[in-house]
């Protein structure tokens, strides 16, 4: 309590000889009234306008019943409740729901001034009732409620902007939003405090994440952070400025039932409800439908059973190859929990409609655990919609980040994951601490898949390993990228209205951000699944933001899981033989060699099983290491040491040669052949090689021309690069293209996007080049982007060798010059489908092939255009794949 300061009458004076009736100043030993803070903030000329109002219409008159008058109680209590209707209307930016939860935690907040109100009026009408000549006792009352009310304010204002008046760093200049954010987690029994999403401005999400916060998005020029309480006073106190992100608007009645008649229902399932819970529906598919089963798996911390729902025969089946659908980690992505649930209901509705469907659920043994996370999942539809972690208690803090928790790369650094229990990425006290984490890993060890989705929302990606690590890149990546595509052509489409994006990117997980303990450097590393985390929905929608709080909506689950389901598919039909798999969806397989760089070192991915007698030659053999990160079941990379920019290498292994020459390369070095740059300029701070590289943020940077030679039909560009933009922001990316006409046409060959502090180099495999002359453009708009050793690499001999399959396409000629081509079908006594991909991976033609015959493809009816094309013969589990090239003779 402030000291009151005394009145100022001489003690023992009569009423009469003291008028006029002194007050004392009130705001002399207020914190918040004074503070910096209070400057520019509506908040505070809202909670004290009224009050320095009463005290100057006080000071104007003289008699003790006319200054009583001027506080009159009932409209300064009129004026809190207008500026608490303004605060909560300002922020609620027109949320009736939020607007109405503001509303009750500010008046909460704000009781203490409601009592001096109440106490100020009694003893106002102690001195009215006394008047005119007031005894001193009964002023001095008043002046002390007078006087307690001031203080009541100010501690009111001080604690709704969550500003330490002792704090060392000074007082905060913060707003009416940040009032709200403070307050939305300001109640002191933890039944009332909620998680909510707060908009930090002037950080950039890396420091964030530093500090252990959970950066969920970026928005309005600001990072996107949940935060619980305890999480929201910690931003305060280390100086973040934050605004309130308002709650989802509602969704408007689209695209429902004949009239918008239907009504809409809630979707969401909780897990306990005994009617509609997730435990309750996936007991009741299981006693319905013969092709599921029900396992569990587990307990949670408090005691809920980890559901696994098995799809198709009952049982292991050693034949079978398993394929684990996760969901549901972070208790508040409810929408991933739907999706798994509608994923196990289409694979188990009867058979008939798709063969495709029929013949993998027969075929494998499908796990799907639709709530990874019971406890806390449960603890969203109770109490607290935002909460992420699980709910066993750490000291005075709850729950632990089950996606951090894992026991490969657990707590490799602080800035994946947080050593703070109350952090919403809390990593736990060690390594595998949860019981549910436990209840994962065991399960899956016993039935270890082949390959794996850990479903979370938001953000509009399919990440895959490693995770922990910028800048590096799965041995793998050519079985990752034939399944989930690229930037240029993904697996999964995003057709939701409002969608920031129209296709899930996909690519390495620290594109999005580092972590540590994830799932799916657990899967990859030790279970040696092809293991990938698809964050469903962008969190845009046409109402805007929703976040996490994807709508309730039948309609648009639907249009999420329709968008999800292909790439859930496609990873169940590669699973049967991974490497040999080439999928519908991204037009992609896997090549036996791919080249990843060749300057300043040689780096190429070739079958695992041939890596440790694989040679690169340079004249002479090169010494190489074989990198293992992240998994490698599949493919291993040769890395050789940076040697420079010689001429030509070769690759060998079992048994095959294949020969490279490098057609040009630069790397913004003074002796490098010019290129035409526009707002690019050679960057000495950060450089792959050498001494400088490509820097540009709007700009555009084109190669001179490359003649490739008519021996050479096939060539790789591959380029290392670092860019500084966001996943969070799908409108943050750069591009390149290539022309063949000299700049006539330019045609997309590549997109990268998200946060790539570390080089990491990137190719592309173009075909049919014989003979022409090429140029690349690299463009960027508005994300800082580095290019070096940017290297046009000619495939001179046996380059590309098509794996897996059991049989060839055989095109009655390659290239094709003629109207029409003849494909012969690879196996005599299938039936099956031939399909034709263009380079950006659109189906451009398809036929049903009944038995082993010859088809045609007539090119001149169709007006095929010249150039690289994937002809894919497809019947049950094989695959055949040919690059096929158009160069026609145009009419
Ligand atoms: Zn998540």
């Amino acid at each position: 309590m402030a000291d009151v300061v005394p009145p100022t009458h001489a003690a023992g004076a009569t009423p009469a000889e003291r008028a006029p009736y002194d007050m004392p100043e009130f705001t002399r030993s207020l914190r918040g009234f004074a503070s910096v803070a209070g400057l520019q903030s509506r908040s505070h000329a809202l909670v004290f306008g009224p009050l320095l109002a009463a005290r100057r219409s006080a000071m104007r008159v003289q008699a003790a019943q006319s200054r009583a008058s001027a506080f009159d109680a009932a409209r300064l209590r009129k004026s809190l409740d207008d500026a608490i209707a303004a605060i909560s209307a300002e922020s609620a930016e027109g949320d009736g729901p939020t607007e109405r939860a503001l509303t009750a935690r500010l008046e909460e907040a704000a009781a203490p001034v409601f009592e001096a109100l109440d106490s100020l009026r009694a003893r106002a009408d102690d001195v009215k009732r006394a008047a005119p000549a007031v005894p001193a006792a009964q002023w001095d009352a008043w002046c002390r409620a007078v006087q307690h009310l001031f203080d009541a304010a100010d501690a009111f204002w001080l604690r709704t902007s969550g500003i330490a008046p002792e704090s060392r760093r000074g007082p905060l200049r913060l707003g009416i939003p940040l009032v709200l954010a403070m307050l939305l987690g300001w109640s002191p029994g933890a039944a009332g405090a909620q998680h909510a999403t707060l908009r930090v401005t002037g950080a950039a999400p890396e420091s964030l994440l530093r500090a252990g916060f959970d950066v969920v998005g970026a928005a309005g020029g600001g990072v996107l952070v949940v935060a619980g309480p305890q999480e929201q006073a910690r931003l305060a106190s280390l100086g973040f400025a934050a605004t309130l992100m308002p709650a989802p608007a509602a969704i408007p009645p689209a695209g429902r039932g004949p009239g918008g008649a239907q009504a809409k229902s809630p979707v969401y399932r909780p897990f306990d409800d005994p009617i509609r819970g997730v435990a309750a529906w996936a007991d009741s598919i299981a006693r319905a439908n013969p092709r599921v089963s029900l396992d569990t798996i587990g307990s949670s911390y408090e005691g809920r059973p980890i559901l696994a729902l098995k799809v198709g025969p009952r049982g292991d089946g050693p034949l079978r190859q398993n394929v684990a659908f996760l969901a549901t980690y972070h208790a508040r992505e409810w929408a991933a929990t739907e999706m798994a649930l509608r994923l196990v209901a289409y694979l188990a509705a009867p058979p008939g409609l798709d063969a495709r469907r029929d013949s993998l659920v027969q075929a494998r043994d499908i796990w799907v655990v639709p709530v990874a996370n019971p406890d806390g999942y449960q603890y969203t539809f109770t109490s607290d919609r935002l909460w992420r972690k699980t709910r066993s208690p750490h000291g005075t803090a709850v729950g632990v980040d089950m996606n951090r928790n894992h026991t490969v790369n657990w707590g490799l650094d602080d800035i994946g994951s947080s050593p703070i229990p109350d952090s919403d990425i809390y990593r736990g006290p060690s390594a595998a601490s949860e019981p549910e984490t436990r209840a994962i890993e065991t399960f899956l060890a016993a039935h270890p898949p082949v390959a794996s989705i850990s479903y979370h929302t938001y953000t509009g990606l399919i990440m895959y390993p490693p995770t922990a690590v910028y800048g590096q890149l799965p041995a793998d990546l050519p079985v990752y990228r034939a399944l989930a595509g690229t930037n240029v052509r993904s697996a999964a489409a995003d057709n939701l209205p409002g969608s920031l994006s129209n296709y899930y990117s996909p690519g390495p997980a620290w594109l999005l951000y580092a972590t540590n303990g994830d799932y799916t450097d657990f899967a990859s590393a030790r279970l040696g699944a092809l293991a990938f985390t698809q964050e469903l929905t962008t969190g845009y929608g046409q109402g805007g933001y929703y976040g996490f709080e994807f709508p309730d909506d039948e309609t648009l689950l639907g249009q999420m899981f329709s968008d999800a389901l292909p790439f859930a598919l496609d990873l169940l039909d590669a699973a049967a033989a991974p490497r040999a798999f080439t999928s519908a969806s991204t037009g992609r397989g896997v090549d036996a060699l791919t080249i990843e760089s060749a300057s300043p070192a040689i780096r190429a991915i070739v079958p695992a099983p041939d890596a440790p007698r694989a040679a690169v030659i340079r004249d002479a053999p090169v010494p190489f290491r074989v990198d293992s990160a992240a998994g490698g079941r599949y493919m291993r990379r040769l890395v050789t040491a940076d040697s420079g920019r010689e001429g030509a290498f070769s690759v060998k292994w079992a048994g095959n040669n294949a020969s490279f020459r490098l057609l040009a390369v630069s790397g913004a070095e003074p002796h490098d052949q010019p290129w035409i740059a526009d707002q690019f300029v050679a960057d000495t701070l950060l450089r792959r090689a050498g001494t400088r590289s490509w820097k540009g943020t709007n700009g555009t940077l084109t190669s001179p021309p490359v003649a490739v030679p008519a021996a050479i039909d096939t060539v790789s560009l591959a380029f290392w690069n670092v860019h500084f933009g966001s996943n969070f922001s799908p409108l943050l990316k750069a591009t390149v293209e290539m022309t063949v006409d000299g700049g006539s046409t330019w045609t997309l060959i590549a997109m990268v996007r998200g946060f790539a502090p570390e080089w990491y180099p990137e190719e592309v495999v173009l075909g049919g080049m014989r003979g022409k002359t090429m140029q690349v453009r690299f463009r960027t708009d508005a994300m800082q982007w580095q290019l070096d050793e940017i290297a046009v690499v000619g495939h001179t001999a046996n380059a590309v060798v098509p794996s897996g399959g059991d049989g060839a396409i055989v095109p009655s000629e390659n290239p094709v010059r003629l109207g029409t081509v003849r494909l012969k079908w690879p196996w005599p006594d299938k039936s099956g489908d031939l399909i034709a991909y263009d380079f950006s991976g659109r189906e451009v033609w398809r036929r049903r092939v009944a038995d082993g015959s010859t088809t045609s493809w007539d090119l001149a009816t169709q007006n095929v255009a010249n150039g690289v094309y994937l002809v894919v013969a497809r019947s049950g589990a094989s695959v055949a794949r040919l690059k096929l090239f158009v160069a026609r003779r145009t009419p």
